[in-house]
């Protein structure tokens, strides 16, 4: 939000544009109203990240069109690409930098092994930086892949150039270096960098008998596509998408970055809620990361799940559905009239109290309930009448919220 209000400021945008527009526009505004930044370039990874996009779009389809891959050259680079991908997201991001979980050693050596071969830089960087991005979101100078600076820093300038942003502290992830799988990678990062990248994709190519053809596909073509699906979640899931739980920064929810990142494009939940282990919190919402975890946990391998309560979710959902139908609203006074539009506010007003009052309510009677169990009187009659109670509640919520819902729409309308 805070870019958005500085967009209003500077450029004077009409408050009807759409908010992934306006945020755009701030980036751009703020880009230009700051001077160039010349930080040193880094050579190793100007390099590394200029060669491997460019061999992806020449080598690899002039080997293709002359030589031919194997299926299984396909298929190696297919379960190489899911595997670093979800290395990343359920054990760089929701296990490593969030601690959504924990997982037993097998499976924290193996997300290991993969996050390395994704080569992201070590666990201990990674989720370091990753934490100062969550505390400093948006912020141009302490963000290190801050979504203002624009979208080809938030995607990959930042990794070119040493900029003061990007420089390692971590005293942020002392929990990270008491772990010995994270600081054994930490410390053995190139080499074993170098075996999972180079020589696992040689290996594999020979046992298949299609040495070149796995190398190409499972390891130049893979690392490009891991690295730029990685990198969206930086660039476009700040900056594309809705926001339906908080515009107190830029991260968006879109269904469209989480096919394309295994679940982390509902970045907006994610950055209000990042200790839950769900990205995707409704059900139905694409989140393989969320699935693995769970399997994880249901074979006794991951342990400790956090999740936020619903009602803390729906609590956040709703907020900001009051917030647009009262902007929305402010934005029609001038047609529809000042009295006209106090009333609609009133009553858009009372009918958040009133879902706020429920929450409280609901809130009250499942401490009581909790606290008689606790102390082991609860009769089963007693039991019964908690949960009617509650029931009651809730449905009065459901009906409540799609009330408000209703009104959203016909004040956006
Ligand atoms: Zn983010
Ligand atoms: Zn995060």
């Amino acid at each position: 939000m805070r870019g958005v209000r500085a967009a209003g400021k500077l450029s004077g945008h009409p408050p009807e544009l759409p908010e992934a527009d306006r945020t755009l526009m701030t980036n751009a505004t703020d880009a230009a109203a700051r001077p160039a930044e010349h930080a040193p370039i880094n050579w190793v990874t100007t390099i590394l990240f200029t060669a491997l996009p460019l061999a992806s779009l020449t080598v690899v389809p002039w080997y293709g069109f002359t030589h031919g891959y194997s299926l299984a050259a396909w298929m190696l680079a297919l379960v190489s690409l899911w595997a670093c991908g979800l290395a990343i997201t359920a054990g760089y991001h929701r296990l490593w930098s969030h601690r959504t979980y924990s997982a037993h050693w097998s499976v924290r050596t193996v997300l290991m092994l993969f996050g390395t071969m994704a080569l992201q830089n070590s666990i201990l960087i990674w989720s370091s930086q990753h934490r100062t991005h969550h505390r400093f979101v948006d912020d141009w100078d302490k963000d290190p892949y801050s979504a203002s600076r624009g979208f080809w820093f938030s995607h990959m300038g930042w990794i070119l150039r040493d900029y003061p942003s990007g420089v390692n502290d971590f005293s942020n992830a002392r929990d990270l270096e008491r772990d010995p799988i994270v600081m054994f990678q930490h410390r053995f990062y190139v080499p074993l960098t170098i075996f999972m990248n180079v020589a696992l994709p040689l290996l594999a190519g020979w046992a298949v008998g299609d040495v070149w053809g796995t190398f190409l596909l499972a390891g130049v073509l893979r690392l490009t596509i891991n690295h730029h699906f990685t990198w969206f979640i930086n660039s476009l899931a700040h900056m594309w998408g809705t926001q339906p739980y908080t515009d107190e920064n830029s991260a968006r929810d879109n269904p469209v970055m989480a096919f394309l990142t295994y679940g982390e494009g509902y970045h907006n939940f994610h950055h209000i809620f990042q200790n839950d282990y769900r990205n995707g919190v409704k059900w139905w919402q694409y989140d393989p990361t969320k699935w693995l975890i769970a399997s994880l946990s249901w074979v006794g391998l991951a342990g400790n799940l956090k999740r936020v309560p619903e009602l803390t979710i729906q609590r956040a959902q709703v907020a900001m559905q009051f917030k647009r139908v009262q902007q929305a609203l402010e934005a029609r006074r001038a047609r529809v009239g000042d009295e006209h539009i106090e009333r609609l506010k009133a009553r858009v007003a009372e009918e958040y109290a009133a879902f706020r009052a429920s929450v409280e309510q609901w809130s009250k009677v499942r401490e009581q309930w909790v606290a008689d169990r606790k102390q082991r009187l609860l009769q089963r009659w007693e039991e019964t009448s908690f949960r009617l109670q509650l029931k009651q509640i809730e449905q009065g919520m459901r009906l409540q919220r799609r009330r408000l819902r209703a009104m959203s729409k016909a004040s956006l309308a």
